[in-house]
């Protein structure tokens, strides 16, 4: 069954929103689980210290090294297969082909720094991997890491009402989604686009289409020239 890791020094702040609605559901049905493992569990000597100041001087406190491993190492087995991922600002950026690899593996470790970041070499010597959620700077790594982890489990089998539900979203085929509509048919003087109530299936999905085409030039023209470049090769 797919499975997180996540290693925090707030374990409190798990399931949080990981527990209400698909995500939560689905952890309730049993379709995946999820493990908070507090860092502070090896900190060091009475008051179960994690952090210290940077060394070359400079502001804040960095994780300690040797904590972090033995927390790793703890929790882990040696032949855990699952990647073991590092939430970062520096790292590479979250996308949904990358939820789409992660949900597709028998699950994923997750680390959550906080204060200025965790010291290199504890990055290095146990193989984590950075990953960002986007370029801007939160103060921990457990919102990241919340929603790298939903992003993976709302792909996974059964999850998710319709298993077709994922197929047409937003970033699947390099396009930015379509519009939606539901009743009432007029709401404050306008109308559903009248093709959407044509009940002709082929006009629907191309006028879908078109609109996803517009929306995505309009709003990230970027995301269609990767996806033409990615035909090509
Ligand atoms: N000094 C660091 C930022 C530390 S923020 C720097 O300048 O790069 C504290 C923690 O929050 C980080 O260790 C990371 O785990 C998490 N974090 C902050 N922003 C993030 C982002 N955009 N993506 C993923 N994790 C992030």
């Amino acid at each position: 069954m797919w499975r997180a890791d996540v290693f925090t020094l707030f374990p409190e702040m798990f399931p949080g929103p990981l527990g209400i609605s698909l995500a939560g559901d689905a952890l309730q049905r049993g379709l995946w689980q999820l493990a908070a493992h507090d860092i502070r569990d090896q900190g060091i000597g009475r008051h179960r210290t994690v952090d210290d100041t940077p060394s070359g001087g400079g502001p804040g406190m960095v994780m300690r090294a040797d904590v972090l491993a033995a927390s790793l190492d703890a929790s882990l087995q040696k032949d855990d297969p699952r990647l073991r991922l590092v939430m970062s600002p520096r790292g590479k950026p979250l996308t949904q082909a990358r939820a789409r690899s992660l949900a597709a593996a028998q699950g994923i470790v997750v680390v959550c720094g906080r204060f200025e970041g965790i010291d290199e070499r504890v990055i290095v010597a146990r193989g984590l991997e950075e990953v960002s959620i986007g370029d801007y700077v939160l103060s921990g790594g457990e919102l990241a890491a919340m929603v790298l982890i939903d992003a993976c489990v709302r792909l996974l089998p059964g999850v998710m009402g319709k298993e077709a539900s994922g197929q047409d979203e937003s970033f699947e085929d390099g396009l930015l989604e379509y519009p939606h509509y539901t009743k009432p048919r007029t709401f404050e003087g306008h109308d559903i686009p009248s093709v959407l109530l044509s009940g002709d299936h082929a006009k629907v999905e191309a006028w879908r289409r078109a609109e996803a085409l517009r929306i995505t030039q309009e709003r990230r023209p970027e995301l269609l020239k990767a996806s033409k470049e990615a035909k090509k090769s």
